[in-house]
């Protein structure tokens, strides 16, 4: 669900809401319900995952057959 974060100006408190609607609602700030918020950009979360190291294995049996 689309969650946007917003910042109040007044008392500089974080929190998210849920925007289903592209207009902005009037919305306040849930702590002072002040409406001199901020909305912030989405960040998205990077997640690096360090995996190095690739198992090969390089056995080749020769099967000669004599003909
Ligand atoms: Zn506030």
């Amino acid at each position: 669900m689309p969650i946007y974060e917003y910042t109040c100006n007044a008392c500089n408190e974080i929190f998210a809401l849920l925007q289903w609607n592209p207009n902005e609602k009037d919305t306040a700030c849930p702590r002072c319900g002040s409406q001199n918020i901020k909305k912030l950009l989405s960040q998205f979360s990077c997640s690096s995952s360090a995996d190095s190291g690739s198992s090969s294995g390089g056995s080749s049996s020769g099967f000669s057959g004599g003909g």
